[in-house]
């Protein structure tokens, strides 16, 4: 049985004992405890690795270095078709409290983890934030995939496009007209999504 991550650390004492959480965060539990991940993304595909060591050094800072590791399911913007994304983040994130401990933690180039006096820091929200920084501003295939399969798509969807202008150009002399193609222009999209995939298959 998979052991949940802890939700309420002390993380002066934790810092102090450079304890280490290495362990994997389940689907079910990331589909609850990560809700602005799981908005962010078409679907999480299984467990969320994640690696953490907390420590602390010789200037005072107190922080937890390590690594989080995800596969996702994201929309590519080019050709609108789904796709995988494997998401890994290293982490390097110093606690702070106050912005005398933030500018010791950014000069020794640690990231900013701000928690008020006494707040129990809860690695969840750590973990969320990593992976939503590591999501592609704008989601597409990677360089292999364009030329291929999403080539394809972008090119009937162009395509489509194409059609859609002529039939409302066409259709500009009378409002008879113009209702028409508005009309075929309505039953397009799902003779075009058929054509695709038979394509595609
Ligand atoms: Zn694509």
């Amino acid at each position: 049985m998979k052991e949940r991550i802890p939700q309420r650390i002390d993380y002066h004492r934790y810092t102090e004992q450079g304890v280490i959480l290495d362990g994997v965060m389940s689907l079910v539990d990331s589909n609850k405890d990560l809700p602005r991940f799981n908005e962010a993304i078409i679907e999480n595909t299984g467990d969320i690795s994640y690696y953490l060591v907390f420590d602390a050094d010789i200037l005072g800072n107190r922080f937890v270095t390590g690594h989080v590791g995800a596969r996702v399911v994201l929309q590519c913007q080019r050709c609108m078709d789904n796709y995988n994304l494997d998401l890994n983040c290293d982490i390097s994130v110093a606690f702070v409290e106050n912005e005398f401990q933030q500018k010791q933690a950014e000069e020794s180039s640690y990231d900013i983890f701000w928690l008020a006096k006494k707040e129990l820091f809860d690695p969840g929200v750590l973990i969320e934030d990593e992976l939503l920084l590591a999501l592609p501003q704008i989601a597409m295939h990677s360089e292999s995939e364009i030329g291929k399969g999403c080539d394809v798509r972008v090119n009937f969807l162009d395509d489509y496009d194409r059609l859609r202008e002529k039939n409302i150009c066409s259709g500009k002399d009378s409002s008879k007209d113009m209702k028409q193609s508005e009309q075929q222009d309505d039953d397009n999209p799902f003779a075009i999504l058929k054509q695709l995939k038979n394509n595609l298959e």
